[in-house]
């Protein structure tokens, strides 16, 4: 199959990487030329493990090319996946389509009638019809529209698109399905459910994954607030649910609330979709509000830590990723958690293992220190913002010779309590037990 993939962001890269990895034949568009040219010289415009590997691979096998010119990407392609950013529109949290109907007008221009064009992006309920709008419009009828919304997570991408839970197609012709079942069929051999709905149901069914998962990082946060009330530990209790099959383990760890490119402003664009449905989602209206109320309220933990007041303390801080094995930066708690810090008048050292790159334009004011010992020493208190790997196996007791505070304040339970007070460290973790005062 011949894909042309528009937008080569997290998504876009990857999903063209193992298209291209399955034996098709795939050029990757973007219009930001930057990220063009350093593919052409193999730089990766994002931080993914094992991307780097599989795109060099295809490129030099010749099946996965980079353009920034439509005309070239889609002239030739059975499908044309839209793969471009669809952020929260300022002031109202709707999706801001933006990016998917620029990209739908250019390739009007170019596709040939019987082809497939497929959102891969994650689009409101309706999108659909209204690429097909743009499509007429542009005087293209005979082109099929379906929805493939993408579930990977930054991090395990690859593994993901490649083993996924389940591919959800929707369509509302045969051609549209059976070119998607064709470019799939290497995963439909492996097993991989593909669930073909209509496409209303696709659009939607990606919000509400989305939607859930929020809903259960939320509950547990909120568990773990009434642990630290009544002195249970939450992730006993985490663990304790999550055995049960009903409920299952995963995302059940109290932390800092959720951040990321997706969950966000996901939620947000659900409840403004029942809004214009007149329906009302009161379940996710209420997450999105404890967790906003959450990430801004962590300043105020580190503050309680340090004896009530941050001015004039200094603070490592380690992880500002959104979460670990990614250098993506959007909406992740660390931002307002030291902004609130600096604000304040702490002083803060950070570290990150891969996105101090995509944290120094958005985090002013503060020192960006080479390793996790570097941002702890001479600190009052060191702060896990993100549970990288390499911050689960810190010598605490290294850790505690640098620090001056002797402070550990964990909002990833990380770390067990007796292990950081052996080595003679104040422990602070989210929800074990009663939280003391400094
Ligand atoms: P991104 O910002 O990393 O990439 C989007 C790319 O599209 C950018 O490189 C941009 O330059 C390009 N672009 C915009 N308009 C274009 C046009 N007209 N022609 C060519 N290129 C254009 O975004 P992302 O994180 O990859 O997300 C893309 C979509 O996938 C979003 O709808 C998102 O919600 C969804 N999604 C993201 C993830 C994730 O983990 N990041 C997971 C599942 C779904």
């Amino acid at each position: 199959m011949r894909i042309a993939m528009i937008g080569t962001g997290y998504v876009g890269l990857v999903s063209g990487a193992c298209f291209a990895d399955f034996g098709h034949s795939v050029t990757c568009v973007d219009k930001d030329s930057s990220k063009i040219d350093g593919l052409h010289a193999g730089v990766m415009p994002i931080w993914e493990p094992g991307l780097e590997a599989l795109v060099k691979a295809n490129a030099e096998r010749g099946r996965l090319t980079f353009t920034t010119d439509v005309v070239e990407g889609v002239e030739e392609a059975e499908a044309v996946f839209i793969a471009v950013g669809t952020p929260a529109r300022r002031g109202d949290g709707h999706a801001d389509l933006t990016y998917v109907f620029e990209a739908v007008r250019e390739l009007a221009k170019v596709i040939k009638p019987g082809k497939v064009v497929v959102t891969k992006s994650t689009v409101p309920v309706g999108t659909g019809d209204k690429i097909e709008e743009i499509l007429r419009q542009e005087g293209m009828t005979d082109v099929s529209v379906a929805s493939n919304p993408e579930f990977l997570r930054e991090g395990a991408a690859i593994a993901d698109f490649k083993h996924p839970d389940r591919i959800v197609v929707g369509a509302e012709d045969g051609r549209a399905e059976e070119v998607l079942k064709e470019i799939y069929r290497p995963l439909f051999l492996n097993r991989a459910p593909i669930l073909i709905t209509g496409r209303r149901t696709a659009e939607l069914t990606k919000y509400a994954a989305n939607a859930f998962l929020a809903v259960k990082i939320s509950f547990i946060n909120e568990i773990a607030d009434l642990c630290e009330a009544v002195d249970a530990d939450v992730q006993d209790v985490a663990r304790g649910i999550g055995l049960d099959n009903r409920i299952g383990p995963k995302f059940l760890h109290a932390g800092p609330g959720y951040g990321g490119s997706c969950f966000p402003k996901d939620t947000v664009a659900l409840l403004q979709t029942a809004d214009g449905a007149g329906v009302e989602q009161r379940i996710v209206a209420t997450t999105v509000a404890v967790n906003d109320d959450r990430k801004n309220k962590m300043v105020e933990r580190i503050e309680k830590a340090l004896g009530g007041n941050v001015g004039g303390k200094r603070i490592g801080i380690l992880g500002l990723a959104f979460k670990p094995n990614t250098d993506d930066m959007r909406e992740a708690p660390s931002i307002p958690i030291v902004k609130g810090l600096v604000e304040r008048g702490a002083s803060v050292s950070a570290f990150d293992p891969v996105a101090r790159h995509q944290a120094e334009p958005l985090l002013s004011g503060i020192e960006f220190a080479d390793d996790a010992y570097a941002a702890a020493d001479g600190a009052d208190a060191v702060v896990i913002v993100t549970e990288w790997d390499e911050f689960r196996a810190l010598d605490l007791e290294r850790v505690a010779a640098s620090l001056r505070g002797k402070i550990l304040i964990d909002l990833r339970n990380v770390y067990d309590r007796s292990d950081a007070e052996a080595a003679g460290l104040t422990y602070y973790g989210i929800g074990r037990g009663r939280l003391q005062d400094a």
